[in-house]
């Protein structure tokens, strides 16, 4: 059985001058893991990880300068 965590990756553009962030690109992430495994979970296609925050949808959100 595999890990039926699953994540949403938000991309967010600051705008200038402004304290807007605008949400750019939304990912689905899903956990390729054994289900029950230990550590951060783990998107193998598109080699994202992930914290466990208790929540089988985790929200994330990074800014675009980050990548
Ligand atoms: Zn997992």
């Amino acid at each position: 059985m595999s890990c039926p965590h699953r994540a949403v990756l938000i991309i967010t553009r600051e705008v200038q001058h402004t304290a807007t962030s605008l949400a750019r690109k939304r990912i689905e992430l899903q956990c390729h893991m054994p289900g029950g495994h230990t550590g951060p979970h783990r998107d193998e296609t598109l080699g994202e990880t992930w914290q466990d925050r208790g929540e089988e949808l985790t929200h994330l959100l990074r800014s675009e300068k980050d990548t």
